[in-house]
């Protein structure tokens, strides 16, 4: 048996992009994960990908106490590595700093387990540069000292020197204690650290839903208290929080605060997600449809008669991609389509066959069928031809009943299925009845459909929706949902232009 090993993996304070690449690499080739409630589930899902890896939640459960937990990790760590097993211990922001990690690393060492360590983003780093709040900067701070507001005796540390930390004069940095907050501030105030220190708490750093409450060292615990902060919460005094006025640059983003609800096919929900969550929008990803293909018989057969086709047409991105998987199944490539004219609907159909090597002879203006049959009633090149159409079970009879107006031969297969997905509908749901959903996307009619499908009539009507166009708006209607914002072109770009500007 090839021994195991325990990687110690910093996870950063929870936005995704702050995993270091070293640990998202390693969770790309992990057996197992043991991590516990700091470590965002969002991080967990975007770095194991949907891989199939044990996941072991050691975080806080009632009544156990922290160092029988604690001894309880170290001896499950133990055991996985001496099963054989490569093992990703996670932990929030750095695994050193106030994470036990270090107690972790004597037990895997006194056991001789090998092991490496991963540092991550401390979130009492992170946490103040997305507040817009550097912890040193020339002029305001030259020392900077990371506390912690809770001591654990249980946990043996020694007693902080408030003393020294009030009289240092430099920025200091709080971990954990929302609850002692009071407490430390007074004792920084009795050891003669200025009433009108700047001060700052920032709850749920890096997260979409990060909060940040300022004052001075005088008001700050009153503040928070009055704010209702929660764990988990840094807090950071000194003059460097007055910079946050100049360049606090998080919660202006075009769509900071803002919750919406995205749904589409899971393959494509990453590209109109990842826009949103780069204007600063928290998005709830729906999946409220995913895409099945069908036997590929039929498409087979077709294919090994491609030359008796006038046309292709392609009406989405997963259709090019379930062609192209089935050319290759019958070992044909991009030159089989030599004589055959090829027309796309929509940007990224068009998009996805020119990564074939591929460029359609026609894409319709506006990407919906009706343009498709206006554009091909203009050509000379349809009527008496043969058209293969390769589409889903469930789509619209426009294309072909438009094509077989204008003369021409028909042939559709069906290659796919939208089926609903349960996955994500629940968490949506319960965000909308929460009321907690600002905007949902809708990028078809069959969406539509299948969002309603999925949370149910009355909760679907929780929140207004964004369409990506004039066919989807109305299909939203006719299920009683509101449409406030409709994209002026069918692509995701105008959408989320359509989407930001209502914001304005
Ligand atoms: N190893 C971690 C700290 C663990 S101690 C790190 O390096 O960041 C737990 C404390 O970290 C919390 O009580 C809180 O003070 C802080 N913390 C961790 N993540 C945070 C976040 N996203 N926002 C604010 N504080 C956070």
């Amino acid at each position: 048996m090839t021994p195991g090993i325990v990687y110690l993996v910093g996870a950063g304070p929870g936005d995704p992009g702050l995993l270091t690449i070293r640990g998202r690499e390693l969770l790309a080739s992990c057996d197992d994960v043991v991590y516990d409630a700091l470590v965002s589930e969002e991080l967990l899902a975007s770095a194991l990908n949907g891989r199939d890896v044990r996941r072991h939640f050691v975080g806080k459960r009632g009544g156990d106490t922290g160092s029988a937990r604690q001894q309880e990790i170290e001896a499950l760590l133990v055991r996985l590595a001496r099963d054989g097993r490569r093992v990703v211990r996670l932990k929030g922001g750095d695994p050193f700093v106030f994470g036990r990690g270090g107690e972790e690393a004597q037990a895997l060492a006194s056991a001789g387990i090998p092991f490496e360590v991963v540092p991550g983003v401390t979130a009492g780093i992170a946490g103040p540069a997305y507040a817009g709040i550097p912890v040193t900067h020339r002029g305001a701070a030259t020392a900077v000292t990371f506390a912690t507001g809770h001591e654990d005796p249980e946990k043996g540390e020694r007693a902080t020197d408030w003393g020294a930390l009030a009289r240092s004069g430099g920025t200091l940095v709080l971990y954990m204690g929302v609850r002692t907050l009071p407490d430390v501030v007074s004792a920084l105030l009795a050891e003669g650290r200025a009433a009108d220190t700047p001060a700052a708490v920032i709850e749920r750093a890096t997260y979409p839903s990060q909060r940040v409450v300022t004052g001075t060292l005088a008001t700050i615990a009153d503040r928070a208290r009055e704010a209702a902060v929660t764990a988990p919460a840094i807090t950071i005094i000194g003059d460097v929080v007055l910079l946050r006025e100049e360049i606090e640059w998080f919660e202006r983003r075009p769509l900071a605060g803002q919750r919406i609800v995205v749904t589409r096919a899971r393959a494509q929900a990453s590209s109109l997600s990842a826009r949103l969550r780069e204007l600063g929008a928290e998005v709830v990803e729906m999946p409220a449809i995913r895409v099945e293909p069908l036997d590929p018989g039929p498409l087979y057969d077709a294919l090994d008669r491609v030359n008796d086709y006038d046309w292709l047409m392609l009406t989405s991105q997963n259709a090019v991609e379930l062609v192209w998987r089935a050319m290759r199944a019958r070992a044909l490539d991009a030159r089989a389509l030599g004589h055959t004219r090829i027309a796309a609907i929509g940007r990224a159909t068009a998009d996805a066959l020119l990564d074939h090597g591929i460029a359609p002879d026609v894409v319709p203006e506006r990407f919906v069928a009706e343009s498709l049959v206006e554009a091909l009633g203009r050509r000379d090149d349809v009527e008496g031809r043969r058209v293969l159409l390769p589409r889903a079970t469930d789509a619209r009879d426009v294309l072909p009943d438009g094509l077989r107006a204008l003369g021409a031969r028909v042939d559709v297969v069906s290659i796919y299925r939208t089926v609903l997905d349960g996955d994500g509908a629940a968490r949506a749901r319960d965000r909308l009845r929460a009321g907690e959903i600002d905007l949902v996307t809708l990028s078809s009619s069959s969406t539509a459909r299948f969002f309603v499908d999925a949370v149910g009539a009355e909760t679907a009507r929780a929140a207004p929706v964004a369409s990506i166009g004039p066919v989807t708006s109305a299909a939203a209607r006719a299920l009683g949902l509101t449409v406030a914002v409709e994209s002026e072109a069918s692509t995701i770009a105008a959408l989320v232009d359509a989407i930001v500007a209502r914001r304005r």
